[in-house]
């Protein structure tokens, strides 16, 4: 526990309000907590000082940024967090961190536990730096639909990504298109071990002989495979 008034003297006016950058980067009531990463360790990082964090929350707390801006530096500070080397591409140290894990793991790797997509990082470092300029009161002319959020039945909600959870290939692959009932191995969820599911063809419509689909267990397979196959095409990315 911190005592905001002891740490504002300590600490002087400068890092006060970079203080505003740790609390909404790090989660507060209106952006996202980052999976397994305290408050106190980006705080830690602003204080010791770390000077990539230092820099990045000057940008978070100085108005009129570009959201290119923004994004660039709110995507080093998640490097940090993670413990990836400055200038390291967010997608790259997701690779590495994953392949890491996979080959230690002893049971399934959580994909929470890795970094952000480049997407999702996008998003929560605008929604940050939005909140940081309505503290600041200096949000007159932004457009919270400019800055992550998007207006559904005039309610405000945060975009969390505008990718796909594969790519088309891949999804391709584990899902089929069967008129036939899925009766034999041309289905490619069957020649695959794979139930259907609501994202298949026409089976799902009408009938399907899929026996795979009484094997629950399955499921969980194909969500480890899908996983698996979707950090392929960043492998190939690296190399
Ligand atoms: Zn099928
Ligand atoms: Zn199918
Ligand atoms: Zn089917």
């Amino acid at each position: 526990m911190y005592d905001i008034r002891c740490l504002k003297e300590l600490l002087g006016r400068e890092v006060s309000t970079e203080l505003l950058f740790v609390h909404a980067f790090t989660g507060c009531d209106s952006t996202s907590r980052i999976y397994g990463i305290a408050k106190k360790t980006l705080f830690q990082k602003l204080i010791k000082p770390d000077s990539l964090i230092r820099a990045s929350a000057v940008i978070f707390t100085t108005v009129d940024q570009d959201v290119s801006t923004i994004i660039d530096s709110g995507s080093q500070v998640f490097v940090s967090l993670f413990g990836g080397k400055a200038g390291t591409s967010l997608t790259n140290l997701r690779n590495t961190l994953l392949a890491k894990k996979v080959s230690s793991a002893k049971s399934f790797v959580k994909p929470e536990k890795l970094p952000p997509t480049v997407s999702t990082a996008k998003f929560h470092s605008q929604r940050s730096f939005y909140q940081i300029m309505v503290w600041m009161k200096k949000d007159g002319n932004m457009d919270p639909k400019d800055w992550g959020w998007k207006r559904e039945d005039d309610i405000l909600l945060p975009v969390m990504t505008d990718q796909k959870p594969a790519p088309d290939r891949l999804l391709k692959v584990i899902h089929c298109n069967c008129t036939t009932g899925c009766c034999n191995t041309r289905c490619s969820c069957r020649k695959f071990g794979f139930p259907c599911t609501s994202a298949c063809g026409p089976c799902q419509t009408e009938s399907c002989y899929n026996p795979y689909n009484l094997q629950q267990t399955f499921s969980l397979m194909r969500m480890m495979i899908t996983f698996l196959l979707w950090f392929e095409p960043l492998d190939r990315q690296t190399t």
